[in-house]
């Protein structure tokens, strides 16, 4: 078979176990459908062993860069990232909208009165069916007067019982730009770096050799710390 013809197959093979979407009921994201990302678009071999299953909710805002394709890229990352962790991306939502008014980039810089959340942040997660899992990740256009590419907001001081008050704790935040940005491992990934920091509920730690969530941008890879793992499966958002 020619180089083409092989491509041309897998696209068609690929396109044969992809769901169609649903409407995506209850939201306040305009044209609003979503769709199960099965476990094969995540784990092309089979799906590894593993002790955790973790739901997730993506939400991909129109009329930005994001497509569906580089979505799954970042989800077949992560996987690939967690797995040694012996945790797998369990029951993913990939759900996709359009914001308010149309709206794809998060202002960062305007705070919610009274909070330290910025206004953007809160008005998107509250949009999310009640119903979604979490995390929640929010794949959007820019994030508007900040200095990262991608930002997690974390349980905080928040008990667990009482987080589904605050939509936007567990939810990460990814500019379509964190997808293409140079990194020395190509197998990094902004997402899944991101939900290390929702899982663990910690921060960038140091150390002369790559890992995902090193505090030095050009240190950022794909090998997790053992601490950092015990750390993310520690967190309630797992399901055993
Ligand atoms: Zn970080």
């Amino acid at each position: 078979m020619t180089r083409a013809l092989i491509a041309a197959c897998l696209a068609t093979a690929a396109l044969a176990f992809a769901q169609s979407y649903r409407p995506w009921t209850d939201t306040g994201f305009g044209a609003a459908r979503v769709r199960t990302v099965e476990s094969r678009e995540m784990y092309p071999e089979d799906v590894p062993e593993h002790t955790f299953e973790l739901p997730l909710t993506v939400v991909l805002l129109d009329q930005t860069n994001w497509t569906e394709a580089r979505a799954l890229r970042e989800l077949r990352k992560t996987a690939a990232i967690f797995a040694p962790c012996g945790i797998v991306l369990g029951d993913v939502q990939l759900a996709r909208g359009r914001g308010p008014d149309g709206g794809h980039d998060i202002d960062m810089a305007a705070l919610y009165p009274g909070a330290d959340m910025p206004a953007a942040v809160v008005d998107f997660s509250a949009r999310v069916a009640p119903n979604a899992a979490w995390p929640r990740v929010f794949l959007v256009g820019r994030l508007l007067g900040d200095t990262v590419l991608a930002r997690s907001y974390q349980q905080g001081a928040v008990g667990d019982q009482e987080s589904r008050r605050f939509p936007y704790m567990n939810t990460a935040w990814i500019s379509y730009r964190a997808h293409w940005d140079e990194r020395a491992e190509k197998e990094y990934s902004s997402l899944a770096h991101e939900l290390a920091h929702v899982l663990c509920r910690c921060g960038h730690t140091g150390g002369d050799r790559r890992h995902l969530l090193h505090e030095k941008r050009n240190f950022l890879g794909a090998a997790v710390l053992e601490p950092d793992c015990r750390a993310m499966q520690l967190s309630p958002l797992l399901e055993r």
